[in-house]
């Protein structure tokens, strides 16, 4: 059984393979660890041919016809897996318990925000995660694509990435807030109503936006509870114009009705969906729709308001998020592996697989999620995800 070991066991072969790719671009290597996970299961005694990047085959040792003239890499102890990929990052936030996202938004500067996102960056592919999913900037604009690109010019360390930009939010919605005369900068874009979709959909994905991001719904009921912000019109409207650009549309969604009404819009991924309930876990399963449960972001929030885990008992909103994730297992919804990181440390991305699993879900099924489930569901499994022949050579380890 694959244990997820803590960020530095990664190390080794990601450098190797990854960050490292195009000096080694013509180089052939066989890696002999003692097990590998590819995707699906594990094997045992199984070798990974390396060449050019790609992963020119994988089985047992003796049937690899690699040439002599292959480097061999002993990784004895080892199992050797797929790059993970994070289905919900935000690059451009660090932890909100160094500086509350409020100010993050509005006080820091855009060169500071991109400079830590570098940093993150690096932090995040040293973690073991090849690809990650970064789901708004929350106020840093565009900066998502200028990092996307800084990393696959090679220019710094990082995974590969898909960006939303700056997310679609309802007016009136979302935050930062502050006395109503005054207009403050949000951490998303406001659009509204058929034209105004329409046309911020488009500037979005003119920019370089890979996925579109909507807010289904928000805390902006009353007594700052979470409720419904856009029509099922509109939502729908939002993923005709990004589908007819081949973008998929991401929602974040806490209530049942706001998710009821991003699936039945036809969104790819639901994020959060901590008040789903057993009609909306079943058309998400009929109809495919992803959950990402985002665990651990849950957690950290409550830990920096004070709550010590395994010391105080649990708080009414861990012990619902548990209720609802184990009814979306039960329903059999396509669960992404996606924590939210950044309002907890890029870098300790693993806390989601270790939550899932803490939850309800079973490891295996916790790193199918972040490997071959999050390649299919983010329509990436031609090049990641799987330790397969032809597939990009994204390969981590774990003890
Ligand atoms: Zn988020």
């Amino acid at each position: 059984m694959v244990r997820f070991s803590r960020p530095a066991s990664f190390l080794s072969v990601l450098w190797l393979l990854v960050a490292s790719s195009p000096l080694h671009a013509r180089q052939s290597i066989v890696l002999r660890p003692d097990r590998v996970f590819d995707g699906l299961g594990l094997h045992d005694g199984w070798s990974v041919w390396v060449r050019d990047g790609r992963i020119a085959a994988v089985g047992p040792a003796s049937r690899m016809d690699a040439p002599a003239t292959a480097r061999v890499v002993a990784l004895s102890g080892l199992t050797l897996l797929p790059g993970l990929i994070e289905g919900h990052s935000h690059l451009l936030l660090h932890p909100y318990n160094e500086t509350s996202w409020t100010d993050q938004v509005l006080f820091e500067s855009l060169a500071e925000r991109v400079a830590r996102a570098t940093v993150h960056a690096r932090a995040t592919l040293l973690a073991g995660i090849t690809t990650s999913r970064d789901l708004g900037t929350e106020g840093a604009g565009y900066a998502d694509v200028g990092l996307k690109r800084a990393i696959d010019l090679g220019v710094i360390p990082g995974p590969r990435l898909i960006v939303t930009t700056r997310a679609i939010v309802a007016t009136g919605s979302y935050n930062p807030k502050g006395a109503p005369e005054f207009t403050l900068p949000k951490g998303a874009e406001p659009a509204d109503g058929h034209d105004d979709l329409i046309r911020v959909t488009r500037d979005q994905i003119g920019r370089g936006a890979d996925w579109i991001k909507i807010y289904a719904d928000y805390r902006w009921g009353p007594n700052g509870t979470a409720r419904p912000t856009f029509t099922e019109e509109e939502l729908a409207l939002v993923v005709t114009v990004a589908g007819s650009a081949g973008r998929s549309v991401v929602a974040h969604a806490a209530t049942a009705e706001g998710m009821r009404r991003a699936v039945r819009a036809g969104v790819r991924t639901i994020e959060h969906g901590d008040g789903g309930d057993a009609e909306v876990f079943a058309l998400m399963a009929e109809r495919g729709v992803v959950l990402c449960p985002t665990l651990a972001a849950g957690e950290a929030i409550l830990q920096y308001d004070g709550w010590r885990k395994g010391i105080d008992p649990q708080p009414a909103r861990i012990r619902q998020k548990r209720t609802t994730f184990q009814l979306a297992l039960e329903h059999g919804v396509p669960i992404c592996f996606g924590g939210d990181v950044g309002v907890y440390p890029h870098g300790d991305n693993v806390r989601e697989l270790e939550l899932m699993v803490e939850y309800g879900m079973s490891p295996i099924e916790a790193v199918r999620a972040a490997t071959s489930g999050n390649a299919r569901y983010f329509a990436i499994d031609d090049e990641v995800g799987m330790v397969r022949e032809g597939l990009l050579a994204d390969l981590g380890d774990a003890r």
